[in-house]
């Protein structure tokens, strides 16, 4: 979608600095980290939200989940998929935060 920052990140007209990419996703650091570790898992496809995603795209994305932390040694994080308006979601392009150390627990 063209007037998506997420979509426009992930294709890489941001410029944005990728801590892990792969065929289905890219992950990078959120802007505004609630964490000492705060990471977006994000797919190259435009799906609005998880109500929108296929099983098996979900499947691949936390597979990312699993591997991007073990890869960076983060052994102990949270994660969270914010889905619709009223549930907090800002962007409205699939999205699996990924935090470790020093956790707000209120996103
Ligand atoms: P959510 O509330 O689940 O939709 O989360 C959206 C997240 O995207 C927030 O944590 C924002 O800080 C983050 N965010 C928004 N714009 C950008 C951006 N350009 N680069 C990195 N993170 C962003
Ligand atoms: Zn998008």
């Amino acid at each position: 979608m063209s007037d998506c920052i997420f979509c426009k990140i992930a294709n890489g007209e941001m410029g944005t600095e990728f801590v892990y990419e792969d065929e289905t996703a890219v992950v990078f650091k959120d802007l505004n980290p609630k964490a000492d570790i705060h990471w977006l898992v994000v797919p190259k496809t435009h799906v609005q939200d998880l109500n929108e995603c296929s099983d098996e795209l979900i499947g691949k994305l936390m597979a990312v989940v699993k591997k991007v932390t073990k890869e960076n040694n983060v052994n102990s994080f949270r994660t969270v998929i914010n889905t619709g308006k009223d549930a907090g979601q800002e962007v409205f392009h699939l999205h699996i935060h990924i935090l470790s150390g020093h956790v707000n627990k209120s996103l």
